[in-house]
């Protein structure tokens, strides 16, 4: 079924093809995908009710059309019940700690989850390129998670550290992906980023209100010595 959406989609973008299917932008749309699948709070495969389901739908055929899948994106809401099994495996990989706990991660996946290396063009119409699924009309949720896979596989293989993360926010359930040099990210967005400084700065401001209000009682006490 996706098979032919994805050659009208490579016809179309033969020229761009290396920027779009890189691999840093696969594994940018793993990330984009599992926070569209993941909900608020849900740490359930299952999602609670059948608007949940539709209303997920919706946002990862979003998230599939922003990464260059071509209309009609055909996705059923059992796809995206099956590919929020699939998200709920990767986020082990971001939940890593370490780059050997993440390598590890990687690991148990793609012993137990993905098929064996293989190359395709797609009957020729787009350039030879390695998948991790069965077939290349495989479902949604295989295709997911085996190209996830190969994507955080190669990115930690260059990179040498966890491919991603979780958001640092208590607030937010969402993975990011670590991209070029410069300090570790800790956050998926600026916006996360941004509403736990300023909760920082607030909460600092409040232990400064405190210690300077006992501050005038505790002289007393240290007199005692
Ligand atoms: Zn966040």
């Amino acid at each position: 079924m996706r098979y032919t959406r994805y050659i009208r989609s490579m016809a179309a973008l033969t020229d761009d093809w290396s920027t779009r299917h890189s691999v840093l932008a696969n594994a940018r749309r793993t990330a984009a995908l599992i926070n569209a699948l993941s909900g608020t709070d849900d740490r359930e495969p299952q999602p609670k009710s059948a608007a949940e389901v539709e209303a997920a739908t919706v946002a990862v055929a979003e998230v599939l059309r922003e990464y260059g899948e071509s209309e009609p994106v055909e996705l059923a809401p059992d796809d995206v019940v099956r590919m929020r099994v699939a998200a709920l495996l990767l986020r082990e990989v971001f939940a890593a700690e370490d780059v050997d706990a993440a390598a590890a991660a990687l690991n148990r996946l793609l012993a137990e989850q993905t098929g064996p290396l293989r190359l395709t063009s797609h009957g020729g119409s787009a350039p030879w390129h390695p998948h991790l699924d069965s077939h290349d009309d495989a479902p949604w949720d295989e295709w997911f998670l085996t190209s996830s896979c190969l994507a955080l596989t190669v990115l930690l293989w260059d990179h040498q550290r966890p491919p991603g993360g979780l958001c640092a926010s208590p607030a937010c359930r969402n993975v990011y992906i670590t991209s070029g040099p410069g300090p570790a990210r800790r956050y998926c967005s600026r916006r996360c980023a941004t509403r736990e400084r300023v909760a920082a700065h607030r909460r600092g401001q409040r232990a400064t209100d405190t210690k300077s209000h006992s501050g005038s009682g505790s002289g007393s006490g240290s007199g005692n010595s």
